[in-house]
């Protein structure tokens, strides 16, 4: 029997088995309220969907946006509401989950899936460095900086983006040994060419999506920088 209990304030997705309910000292979590396999999508992400974001200047999504908000697109931000499970998934040194594919779209959306099996109960996360490219910190352009509080061993302590990882975490996300692969978004392992290198040299098959994944997403901001002028 799983020990798993559903708070009576909780709040559950239609299209997804997962749960948004009071975690721990970092507030409201997202939960798995089935067992999902590794490399399963835990839900998807619709950049189209009006209702789940609104889309902004990477420079102007600060403020009240500032925790809710994730550059998925280069110098492009996506600010999240209550109706996109993302909203909610808290960060880990050891996360559990994350974008896979390199963020590269199916249909228009973006696979959040499982890193390695998680069994129902269990708290969904992500790593933020893996979400956070440089000069995310202020709207000029400063490094980005959290403390973490998720307790785990391998715990960093204070999280930083993408591109101030050492080479060996880098790694972790860019060239993962076993699937799913692809699991930093394009644009923001671009930032860091000894990682997109290696990435090269030891894995030319994935290196070529991790092209075509960081073309499209080159495309898409420039189609959502013409909207917002
Ligand atoms: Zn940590």
């Amino acid at each position: 029997m799983s020990s798993f209990t559903v708070s009576t304030l909780a709040r559950r997705y239609a299209k997804s088995a997962v749960i948004a309910q009071p975690a721990d000292v970092r507030g409201w979590g997202l939960f798995a309220e089935a067992a999902f396999a590794a490399g399963e999508p835990l839900f998807w992400v619709d950049i189209h969907n009006r209702a789940h974001s609104h889309v902004l200047h990477q420079h102007e999504a600060f403020g009240e946006c500032d925790p809710r908000s994730v550059t998925l697109l280069p110098q492009v931000a996506f600010c999240f509401t209550a109706e996109q499970p993302l909203y909610y998934v808290n960060h880990a040194c050891d996360a559990n989950s994350g974008f896979i594919n390199w963020g590269s779209l199916e249909d228009g959306k973006l696979c959040f899936a499982a890193f390695r099996d998680i069994a129902r109960g269990e708290q969904i996360t992500a790593d933020y460095s893996a979400l956070t490219p440089k000069g995310d910190g202020s709207p000029h352009g400063d490094a980005w900086q959290m403390s973490c509080l998720c307790g785990q061993a391998v715990c960093r302590h204070l999280i930083e983006g993408f591109d101030r990882l050492a080479i060996g975490d880098q790694k972790r996300f860019a060239l993962t040994e076993s699937p799913p692969y692809g699991r930093v978004i394009a644009h923001i392992l671009a930032e860091s060419p000894r990682a997109v290198e290696d990435l090269c040299l030891a894995a030319p098959h994935h290196f070529r999506h991790y092209q075509a994944a960081l073309a499209e997403q080159q495309a898409l901001a420039a189609y959502f920088k013409a909207r917002l002028g």
